[in-house]
């Protein structure tokens, strides 16, 4: 299943995607993606018969999409230097030593960072002129993990969707923390739907990419994770209680823009598009604000 969250005619609504262009809501199962995901398995079910039974959805291009799960009830979690090759360029752009993270490196997005799959990106130069781009692949949480083995993790994964995790590089920089220069407002854009777990054979082996102004400037793959979902699910349920709708970023292949030579940010007019192998894409254009 391909589950969206999306707005018609004024009314926000949960919904999947029947066809390319047609969305059918799935309303009568669950007012929202929490609901839908709280209602595990059955809740799938009940979508999937929903689906088949269903004669006409409403045409996509007649609504707007919200990032499937809009009001996190908290931060996205997300990883850091997950891929050695990104690992690497980023050590070497703030010229740091360069090394390989021996544990998963754990951040935090505000949930007010959370913005649809393709809305503009609030760009203001007096907060920051340094913001770049990074696409990755999330996951979300189906029931609740704790003490988690690896290779029971993915039976925790509710589903798989995209997320730019943009970022403030000055403001990540000044203040040590990354949490203020990953949280300004709009800049967790994601989606455009949550593809169900069932529908992803093996998520270490999708293409990922991200173009700027349709120049592509990411090409990597989920294959060269530092730290796999499971790998990665089965550590943050050794210390922390994981919730259904969880968002959790798995981090950014090479080619960001500050680590470019020379350094690339994003301005205002800049599109920027993130595709993970069947997911999806996100496309946000950057405005000023
Ligand atoms: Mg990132």
């Amino acid at each position: 299943l391909k589950l969206v969250t999306f707005i018609h005619n004024g009314r926000v609504q949960l919904g999947a995607i029947q066809t390319e262009n047609e969305i059918v809501p799935l309303s009568t199962i669950a007012d929202d993606m929490m609901a839908l995901i709280t209602l595990g398995t059955s809740g799938l079910a009940q979508a999937e018969e929903l689906l088949q039974d269903a004669a006409e959805g409403i045409p996509v291009t007649d609504v707007r999409l919200l990032a499937p799960i809009p009001q996190p009830r908290r931060n996205i979690i997300c990883l850091g230097k997950n891929y050695a090759a990104h690992a690497a360029e980023s050590n070497r752009a703030w010229g740091d030593k360069v090394e390989l993270p021996e544990a998963p490196v754990v951040f935090t997005k505000a949930t007010t960072a959370v913005n649809g799959p393709f809305d503009d990106i609030p760009y203001d130069a007096a907060v920051s002129s340094m913001i770049d781009f990074e696409a990755e692949l999330a996951f979300v949480i189906g029931r609740e993990a704790r003490h988690v083995t690896p290779a029971d993790a993915l039976n925790y994964v509710f589903g798989y969707t995209v997320l730019n995790d943009l970022t403030a590089r000055d403001l990540q920089r000044e203040h040590k923390q990354f949490f203020l220069g990953k949280s300004l407002d709009g800049h967790a854009p994601f989606g455009p739907w949550i593809v169900t777990r069932d529908e992803i054979a093996d998520p270490q082996n999708l293409r990922i990419t991200c173009a700027v102004n349709n120049i592509l400037k990411q090409d990597g793959h989920t294959g060269d994770m530092i730290f796999s979902i499971a790998e990665t699910l089965a550590r943050l349920s050794r210390s922390m209680t994981l919730l259904p709708g969880d968002i959790v970023a798995t981090g950014t292949p090479s080619g960001v823009g500050f680590a470019r030579t020379p350094p690339e940010f994003l301005a205002p007019g800049d599109v920027v598009t993130c595709t993970v192998e069947h997911i999806g894409t996100i496309r946000n254009r950057i405005a000023n604000s």
